[in-house]
């Protein structure tokens, strides 16, 4: 593995353009269950609670249930950014990766210090109005509801607040999908870490960006299917900090 990783390395410092995809296995390791995995979120909460047109008709349970499964999720701890998401970050730092795209909706690139992140299903740490549009940090909802006044409303024109992520039945904001494209298409190399690649756009992106000519890196625990240039079926949050440092220090 060490030579292959050399050799990513050296393609990473060659590119003009280092774009990256990251999916539920860089948070796992922060303590966020992968929500569609076996023994996953999904099995102790109904999604249909979390569905869009739930929303609209029931907001205050909607709510409820939401504070309901992140207790759960927050059960083991605080969820802090992980050695996967601190190495996105060191790579950005470093002038070697021009923008990261996520699956991830728990705001733990941002945290770890990523500037240019593309959220395709947007943001678990804002919330928006339904009424105005305005966004804002998600943390004092969040108190409302635990004190148990849901569904929390807008400050600005009371209006119902949602969480900034895209629901099921919502579909996924174009602006980010066509940025995600355009990156894709325009990079030189393209990693992909933590993700299956077994739901769309995700898939597509890693094959767009190879059939325009991109060196393409894929880090999973488990095989993806897409066959990229280089493949490290290993642990996120130990081949990235290892293949960082190779970028830093050749
Ligand atoms: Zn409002």
């Amino acid at each position: 593995m060490n030579e292959a990783l050399a050799e990513a390395a050296r393609a990473i410092r060659a590119a003009d353009s280092v774009v990256a995809l990251t999916g539920a296995g860089v948070s796992t390791a922060s303590g966020i269950p992968d929500f569609r995995s076996e023994g996953g979120l999904w099995e102790k909460h109904d999604p249909q609670n979390f569905h869009y047109s739930r929303f609209r008709a029931d907001p205050e349970g909607f709510w409820r249930d939401r504070l309901a499964m992140f207790e759960d999720i927050y059960a083991g701890g605080d969820i802090a950014p992980n050695a996967a998401h601190e190495a996105f970050a060191a790579l950005e730092s470093a002038g070697h990766l021009s923008a990261l795209i996520t699956q991830n909706i728990d705001g733990l690139h941002r945290a770890a210090g990523s500037g240019d992140v593309v959220e395709l299903h947007g943001t678990g740490a804002e919330v928006v109005c339904m009424d105005c549009g305005e966004h804002d940090g998600a943390d004092s909802a969040w108190e409302t509801v635990k004190a148990g006044n849901t569904p929390p409303r807008c400050d600005s024109c009371e209006g119902v607040l949602k969480p900034a992520v895209v629901l099921f039945g919502q579909s996924m904001p174009q602006a980010e999908l066509h940025r995600a494209q355009s990156l894709a298409s325009n990079s030189d190399v393209f990693i992909v870490a933590g993700s299956s690649l077994s739901v769309e756009p995700a898939a597509s992106l890693p094959r767009t960006a190879a059939r325009n000519g991109a060196t393409t890196i894929c880090v999973n625990l488990e095989e993806t299917g897409f066959d990229a240039d280089y493949t490290f079926t290993a642990d996120v949050t130990d081949v990235l900090p290892r293949l960082v440092r190779a970028v830093r220090k050749p």
